[in-house]
């Protein structure tokens, strides 16, 4: 008898033991980022014939965002905004010069920014980039140098042809696996590395940041996706994708971690159009990638986390709440219990309230740059352009009587209502003027190319 209320206490104390563990233990964070996919080519986005089942269930069980932006309308600068929660202006990651980070760069993101995943191991989180990074290919700007402890990827864009392999590399941690990669197998095994982290990551919180190649052209299927889609290789390519989002979502169901995991999917730009049928689409928003138009920076955003975002409400509710890819860091780290840095700005916010369905978006509006100028400027609905330009043609058009679009009201941006809303356009411009008096530049990273 004596045995076995010992043994019982013991056993309570090692359930109150992994009670308490559990309840200690923030949660993991999965960011699911895709390239140059459009605000209009997921079936939850009203596309009408791309199929993306995996995609359109995680958005009835989540909350759909109608109104999310990512931070710039080309890879490199956008990706450095998301991971950093900074805009690409603050950390040199943008540019006049070159749009992008090349195969030739010297540059890359300085070792000074904190990386959501650097900002994570305050509590020992796991983490991972698998997919593609474009945030430097030099050794000291990889992913293994700014907080992830595992790297499974290609370094750039898919189209940046290595001039002795023809291809782009695949690589390990810091090594050179394969190359040229095999581009058609490139989602299947990034979904597998995917998965198989979840599993080895079990007991323990976890960051992992999924960042795919695709529908970055060129466009390559794997067998079991190529010629199924009636969209053309186009959808295959994102029925692919959206297939691979599944997997790690019943992944996260398997394993019992569903209800411990904010699983969040977006697109680093618009689509690319001027790819013509291996472009995307923006569906009613204007213009696409490499314009500061509502096509180039309004993307997707899928905010899915079982019995906390959106517990409760209706199936298949959407936002009107304004977000962007730079409320991912201060949104992680509060939900993680971390106190963001202090010693520099963000222009982020803690979006969590959204999420969790407890109040409205600290976001009030967006700034839209293109390399380091301020293109545009949203304020609630209203949005006014200083300068556009369109990707087809690289002169850009300076407003001297800037355009103002009410977006609520007219989301294809065909209506410029500024001259009969002076005081509005007014008042945006103080804004703009305030914020370009706090901004600092910092020394241009993607200029540099080796001789
Ligand atoms: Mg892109």
């Amino acid at each position: 008898m004596r045995e076995f209320s010992r043994s019982v206490a013991l056993l309570l104390c090692l359930v109150g033991a992994s009670v308490a563990l559990g309840a200690d233990r923030p949660p993991n964070f999965v960011v699911i980022l895709a390239d140059d996919l459009g605000y209009g080519d997921l079936g939850c986005y009203g596309h009408p014939t791309i199929r993306t089942p995996n995609l359109d269930r995680m958005a009835i069980e989540g909350l759909r965002f109608t109104q999310f932006y990512c931070a710039a309308p080309v890879c490199t600068p956008s990706r450095a905004a998301l991971l950093t929660g900074r805009l690409p202006i603050r950390s040199g990651m943008c540019s006049n010069a070159r749009n992008v980070l090349f195969p030739d760069s010297t540059g890359g993101l300085p070792e000074s920014e904190i990386t959501i995943a650097e900002a994570l191991k305050a509590k020992q989180y796991a983490t991972a980039c698998i997919g593609k990074w474009h945030l430097g290919h030099l050794p000291q700007y990889l992913p293994t140098r700014n907080g992830f402890d595992y790297y499974f990827g290609i370094p750039y864009s898919n189209d940046m042809l290595n001039k002795q392999t023809r291809g782009v590399p695949l690589m390990r941690n810091e090594e050179v696996i394969e190359n040229p990669a095999a581009q058609e197998t490139l989602t299947p095994r990034y979904t597998a590395e995917a998965t198989r982290f979840i599993r080895e990551n079990r007991d323990r919180p976890f960051f992992l940041y999924m960042a795919h190649t695709y529908p970055h052209v060129p466009l390559h299927a794997s067998d079991a996706f190529k010629g199924k889609s009636s969209r053309g290789l186009y959808g295959d390519v994102v029925e692919e994708l959206d297939w691979g989002v599944g997997q790690v979502l019943d992944t996260l169901r398997e394993t019992g971690l569903a209800e411990r995991t904010l699983v969040f999917f977006t697109s680093d730009n618009g689509p690319w159009l001027v790819k013509k049928l291996d472009g995307g689409s923006a569906g009613l928003l204007r213009e696409g990638k490499g314009t500061t138009f509502e096509g180039g920076m309004r993307v997707p955003g899928i905010a899915w986390w079982p019995g906390r975002v959106k517990a409760g409400k209706t199936e298949g509710a959407i936002t009107l709440e304004l977000a962007s890819t730079l409320d991912l860091l201060p949104t992680i780290l509060s939900l993680a219990g971390i106190t963001p840095p202090s010693d520099r700005p963000l222009d982020g916010y803690d979006i969590s309230p959204v999420l969790l369905g407890t109040g409205p978006s600290p976001r009030q509006g967006m700034v839209f740059y293109n390399g380091t100028d301020l293109f545009a400027w949203r304020k609630g609905p209203y949005k006014l352009h200083l300068s556009t330009s369109l990707y087809s043609q690289k002169e850009r058009v300076n407003h001297d009587s800037p355009l103002l679009f009410d977006l609520l009201k007219d989301p294809s941006e065909k209506h410029d209502i500024a001259a009969d809303h002076p005081e509005i356009v007014q008042d945006i411009l103080a804004d703009i003027a305030a914020h370009k008096a706090s901004v600092a530049p910092a020394p241009d990273q993607l200029a540099g190319r080796a001789r």
